[in-house]
């Protein structure tokens, strides 16, 4: 039988955790529902299609949002945060900063991949940065549950975050250090080098049996995490 999340087009990964893959550019936003608080992982890349995202969440869980955890700084994750207001939002240390200095870089490559202009620009005006910036790790407490968030790049950007999700099975929220439905995409923001050793923490974040979701496909296991690892070794040439 069907959960109501997976009638309503989500793809339930554990008890209350559940994500789902949105049109145009197949990106992950994620949900985990615990007794107080309800934490939504990325946020769409416009404010029209982050008012949808919280208004189908609300309704799945009879509850408003109340924390955003930012994968990293890319305008299909960032751009339908400002339609959660209200929410507290984490991001990996120096993200605040560039959100508010780098708004026109992030207006720009939204257009360029297909975002109308006007919504883009709406997006950024309305652009909400973090209020906690994460290094290192700090672990949010829902409501008997707790969620991880763990700063484990650089790598895809200078500001990646991870969010692992304890439980049966362990979910570990990747953003785009991993991606399923293509080979990683490196654009000028990335820091190559210490990509694998991203990956390197996130396994030892998750472990052999946790399922990991990758910002843009299907969700994967440790060992796709280890040979993208791998992958992405040889191809920027960093050595063990
Ligand atoms: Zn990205």
């Amino acid at each position: 039988m069907k959960t109501c999340w997976e009638e309503a087009g989500w793809e339930q990964l554990a008890p209350d955790v559940a994500r789902r893959r949105l049109p145009d550019w197949d990106c992950t936003v994620g949900v985990i529902v615990g007794r107080t608080d309800v934490l939504v992982v990325d946020t769409g890349s416009t404010l029209r299609e982050g008012a949808a995202l919280r208004a189908e969440i609300t309704r799945l869980t009879g509850r408003r949002p109340t924390r955003i955890a930012l994968t990293h700084p890319h305008f299909d994750h960032v751009l339908g945060t400002a339609a959660f207001a209200g929410c507290e939002a984490y991001g990996a240390t120096g993200l605040d900063a560039l959100l508010r200095r780098d708004r026109e870089v992030l207006r720009e490559d939204a257009v360029r991949h297909g975002v109308a202009p006007g919504a883009a620009a709406e997006a950024v005006d309305h652009l909400v940065p973090p209020h906690h910036a994460v290094s290192g790790e700090i672990s949010l407490d829902l409501g008997g549950r707790s969620v991880l968030l763990a700063n484990v790049g650089p790598g895809h950007t200078a500001h990646d975050l991870a969010v692992l999700v304890p439980g049966r099975p362990e979910v570990v929220f990747c953003g785009d250090l991993v991606e399923e439905s293509g080979p990683p995409q490196a654009g000028p923001d990335a820091i190559p080098s210490h990509w694998p050793a991203a990956l390197d923490r996130l396994l030892a974040l998750g472990g052999e049996d946790a399922r990991y979701v990758p910002g843009h496909g299907s969700v994967v296991d440790a060992a796709f995490v280890r040979d993208q690892r791998d992958e992405l070794a040889a191809r920027f040439g960093v050595s063990r």
